[in-house]
C-alpha cells in the first residue's frame, strides 16, 4: 500500500504540481496550506512524512515541523524552501525538527530519491520505536542484536533470566555467549525468523530464543529459560547421545547408503511443572529414569540422544514404511502407559511426538532435526494426541503468521484497515439503538483477515495498542457524525482484547478521545471477553472498576464459550452479558438448551444486567428469545455487520420490528 505524504505550502501551484509527482511515483498525498490545517491532518491519520515550506504566514515551516516532531516522533520532516533563509534552515536541521533540506525550485528526479531516503528512515525509525517500546514495557525477557549479532540492548528481565550483568551483556556476540552455535548457524537464525533456538548459556543453563519484531538490521529476540538442569543429570542422561552426537551420527547416516530413517522428537510438555514442583534432585532422578526406560525399549540400530532439558531424539534407520515407524515409536513409549515409579513419588509422563522422515523431509541433519521439532511443536499447539510427521505447511504457517505480523505495522498507515457496524436490535419495539464496531483489514496480499485471526497476532507481537486506539478514534467519530445527523443511537460497542485491558493508560485515553469528540461516556460500550475477565476475577474486577468510573458501558463478550459460572458476573460491574453464538445455536431444537437459556436471561436480569444473544441467524430463534425477555438481538438475521453508509441506510428504516412481524405474521 502507498506511503502517504502530507505536503504543506501556502502557495496552491506549488501543492499542485508537487502532488503530481508524487503520485505519479505512487504516493498517496495530502495537501494543507497553512501549519495550522496541517496539524488537523496528522491528527486524524498517519502519515510518514511531512514536507514543508518554509516562509509561511501564521506559522513557520520550523515551528510546524518542531510540533510534527514532539507530536509524531516518528514521522519524517522535509522542508522545501529557497536557499536565501539559510541560517534559519540550519537552525531547523540542527534541531532535529527537519530531517533533510530540499532546495526550490526542485528538480523531481532528486526530490524523489530524498523522499525514497525519508520513507526508508521512517521505517528505521518506527521499527526502532516498536522495538524501544517492547524493550521499556515488557515483562518478556528481551535483547536485542544486530545484523552480526552483537547484543545492542536489552531489559532487566533479560539479565535475570540469563543470570548475567549488563556489562557481560553488552556489546557481546551471541554466538560467543553460547557454547552450541557457531556465528553462521546464528546468522541463519536470524535471518530466516522462523523458528525457535534453544542454546546452552555459559552455566550450563538451557535457554529458548525466539523472534518478536525484527527488521533486516536490528533482531529483538526472546528469551525464555528452558529450565535449570544439572550437569551430571545432562551427562548421565546424555550417556544416551548428546546433541552434536545425534547430529554427527545422523550426518553418517545421509553419507552413507541408509539414507532412509527417520528422526523423532519427543518433547516433555509439562518439564516445566516438573521443574516447579520438584527439587533439583528428583528432577535429576526423573530424567534420568526416563532416559534409561526409553533406552531400555530401543529397536536394534536405533539411537536415543539426550538433547534439551526438556526433549529426546529418536533415531530409527532402516525402516521402509510409515507404518512400520509409528509401531516402533509406540513400542518405545509404551512403557509410558503405566506411572513412571520414582524413590519419591509416582509420575504419568506424556510426551509429545513429531517427526521428520529421510529423504523427503530434510537434506541434511540440522534440517531434520529442525523439522521433526516443528511437527512435535504443531502437535503441542494443535494436540492431535498422535505421532505428527514435519509438513512444510507447518512452516509455511508460522511464516504466514511472521508475515502478517509485520505486515500489521504497516497496515494503520496505509490505510487497510475499516470499521464495520453490526446493529443491535432491542427486541421491546424492534429498533436498534446501538451497535457494535468490528474492525476489519483488506490486506494487500491476502485480501480480508479476520479480526480472530490477526488480534490475537497484535497482541502477541504488540500492535494492539496502536490498533485499539485507531478503532476507539474511529468508532467516536463515526458515533458523533451519526449523532450530529439526527439518528437516535444511544451508544457503541467497541472490543477490547485482553492485552488493552491490562494497558495502565487506557482509561486515561479513553476519556481524552471522549473529551475530544465531545461525547458523553454513556455513548461508549466495551466488549470485554469472557475467558480473559475470569482468569483473574479480582484483577479484572479492579480494571473494569476504572472503566465503570469513568461512566463507559461494559458488556461481558462470547459469553459461554468460558467456564465462568453467572455468580462470578456478580462481582463485576458489567452492564450487558453478551450470549455467545455457540449456545445458542441449538435453542430451537433442544428443550434442554431453551431452558439453560432461559434460566441465564432471568439470572443476568436478576443482577441488574440487560442481555444481548450474538450469532442469531433464525427468525424462530429470535421468537423463542423475544419470549424469553432477552433484551437484544444481534446476527445475521437482522442485519450482517455493515459499512458506515449501509449502516446509515439501515438506521433509516426503523423499526426493523414491523418487517419481520410482517413477515412471519406474528
Ligand atoms: P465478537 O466481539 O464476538 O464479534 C461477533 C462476531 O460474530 C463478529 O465476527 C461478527 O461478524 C460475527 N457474527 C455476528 N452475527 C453473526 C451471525 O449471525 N452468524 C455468525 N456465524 N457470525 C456472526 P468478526 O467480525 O469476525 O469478529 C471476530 C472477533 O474479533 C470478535 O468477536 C471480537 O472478539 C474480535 N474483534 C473484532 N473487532 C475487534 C476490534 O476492533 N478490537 C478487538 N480487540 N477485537 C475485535
Ligand atoms: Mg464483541
Ligand atoms: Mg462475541
Amino acid at each position: 500500500m502507498a506511503k502517504t505524504i502530507l505536503l504543506v505550502d501556502d502557495e496552491p501551484a506549488i501543492l499542485r504540481a508537487l502532488q503530481r509527482t508524487l503520485q505519479r511515483a505512487g504516493y498517496r498525498v495530502l495537501l494543507a496550506e497553512s501549519g495550522a490545517v496541517a496539524l488537523n491532518q496528522l491528527a486524524a491519520e498517519p502519515v510518514a512524512l511531512v514536507l514543508s515550506d518554509f516562509r509561511m504566514p501564521g506559522m513557520n515551516g520550523a515551528e510546524l515541523l518542531q510540533q510534527v516532531k514532539q507530536q509524531y516522533p516518528s514521522t519524517i520532516g522535509l522542508v522545501l524552501s529557497a536557499y536565501a533563509e539559510r541560517d534559519a534552515l540550519l537552525a531547523c536541521l540542527n534541531s532535529g525538527a527537519a530531517w533533510r533540506f530540499l532546495e526550490k525550485p526542485w528538480d523531481d528526479g532528486q526530490l524523489l530519491k530524498e523522499i525514497a531516503a525519508a520513507i526508508s528512515e521512517r521505517d528505521r525509525r518506527q521499527a526502532e520505536q516498536q522495538r524501544t517500546n517492547l524493550l521499556l514495557s515488557s515483562h518478556e525477557a528481551l535483547l536485542e542484536l544486530s545484523a552480526s549479532g552483537q547484543v545492542l540492548r536489552f531489559n532487566s528481565a533479560a539479565c535475570q533470566v540469563l543470570g548475567l550483568q549488563p556489562s557481560e551483556l553488552r556489546g557481546q556476540v551471541l554466538s560467543a555467549l553460547f557454547t552450541d552455535i557457531n556465528p553462521i548457524e546464528l546468522a541463519s537464525f536470524l535471518h530466516k525468523k522462523d523458528h525457535d533456538i534453544q542454546l546452552h548459556g555459559v552455566h550450563g543453563d538451557y535457554f529458548s530464543f525466539s523472534h518478536r519484531i525484527s527488521d533486516l538490521q536490528h533482531y529483538l529476540l526472546k528469551i525464555m529459560p528452558v529450565q535449570r538442569i544439572s550437569d551430571q543429570v545432562f551427562t548421565a542422561v546424555s550417556a544416551l547421545l548428546t546433541a552434536a552426537d545425534i547430529r554427527s551420527q545422523i550426518e553418517d547416516l545421509l553419507s552413507s547408503d541408509q539414507r532412509e530413517f527417520a528422526v523423532v522428537t519427543l518433547l516433555l510438555p509439562d518439564f516445566a511443572l516438573y521443574n516447579a514442583s520438584l527439587s533439583q534432585a528428583q528432577l535429576d532422578e526423573l530424567l534420568e529414569k526416563t532416559g534409561q526406560v526409553l533406552r531400555g525399549q530401543l529397536p536394534a540400530k536405533a539411537l536415543l540422544g539426550y538433547v534439551a532439558a526438556d526433549k529426546f531424539v529418536l533415531v530409527l534407520p532402516g525402516l521402509v514404511q510409515e507404518s512400520q515407524l509409528l509401531v516402533s515409536i509406540e513400542q518405545v513409549l509404551r512403557p509410558f502407559r503405566q506411572q513412571l515409579v520414582l524413590s519419591f513419588n509416582r509420575v504419568q509422563l506424556v510426551f509429545c511426538v513429531g517427526y521428520a522422515l529421510s529423504p523427503a523431509d530434510g537434506a541434511t541433519a540440522a534440517l531434520l532435526l529442525q523439522h521433526a521439532d516443528v511437527a512435535c511443536r504443531q502437535n503441542l499447539v494443535n494436540p492431535a494426541g498422535f505421532f505428527l510427521r514435519y509438513d512444510a505447511g507447518m512452516v509455511e504457517q508460522k511464516r504466514q503468521h511472521f508475515e502478517l505480523s509485520n505486515s500489521l505495522y504497516d497496515a494503520l498507515e496505509s490505510q487497510e484497515f475499516s470499521l464495520s457496524f453490526q446493529p443491535k436490535i432491542r427486541l421491546s419495539d424492534g429498533c436498534c439503538d446501538s451497535a457494535e464496531a468490528l474492525i476489519r483489514w483488506h490486506h494487500p496480499k491476502y485480501g480480508q483477515v479476520s479480526p480472530a485471526v490477526f488480534i490475537p497476532i497484535a497482541e502477541q507481537d504488540g500492535q494492539i495498542q496502536a490498533i485499539g486506539d485507531w478503532v476507539l478514534q474511529q468508532a467516536l467519530r463515526h458515533f458523533q457524525q451519526w449523532q450530529r445527523q439526527g439518528h437516535s443511537l444511544s451508544h457503541l460497542a467497541i472490543n477490547l482484547s485482553g492485552r488493552q485491558l491490562t494497558d495502565p493508560q487506557l482509561s486515561g485515553r479513553i476519556a481524552a478521545y471522549l473529551e475530544h469528540f465531545g461525547l458523553a461516556p454513556a455513548c461508549l460500550e466495551l466488549e470485554v471477553t469472557e475467558t480473559f475477565l475470569m482468569a483473574d476475577i479480582d484483577a479484572s474486577s479492579r480494571l473494569l472498576g476504572h472503566l465503570h468510573g469513568l461512566g463507559c458501558l461494559l458488556a461481558m463478550d462470547d459469553f459461554g464459550t468460558g467456564y465462568s459460572s453467572l455468580a462470578y458476573l456478580a462481582k463485576l460491574p458489567v452492564n450487558k452479558l453478551k450470549l455467545d453464538r455457540s449456545l445458542l445455536l441449538d435453542l430451537e431444537h433442544s428443550p434442554q438448551c431453551a431452558s439453560m437459556i432461559r434460566h441465564m436471561i432471568r439470572m443476568a436480569h436478576e443482577l441488574g444486567m440487560q442481555v444481548v444473544a450474538e450469532g442469531i441467524e433464525s427468525i424462530g430463534q429470535v421468537l423463542l428469545l423475544r419470549d424469553m425477555q432477552c433484551d437484544y438481538i444481534q446476527g445475521y438475521v437482522f442485519s450482517k455487520p455493515l459499512n458506515s453508509q449501509e449502516f446509515v441506510s439501515f438506521l433509516a428504516c426503523q423499526p426493523i420490528r414491523q418487517q419481520w412481524e410482517e413477515l412471519l405474521h406474528v
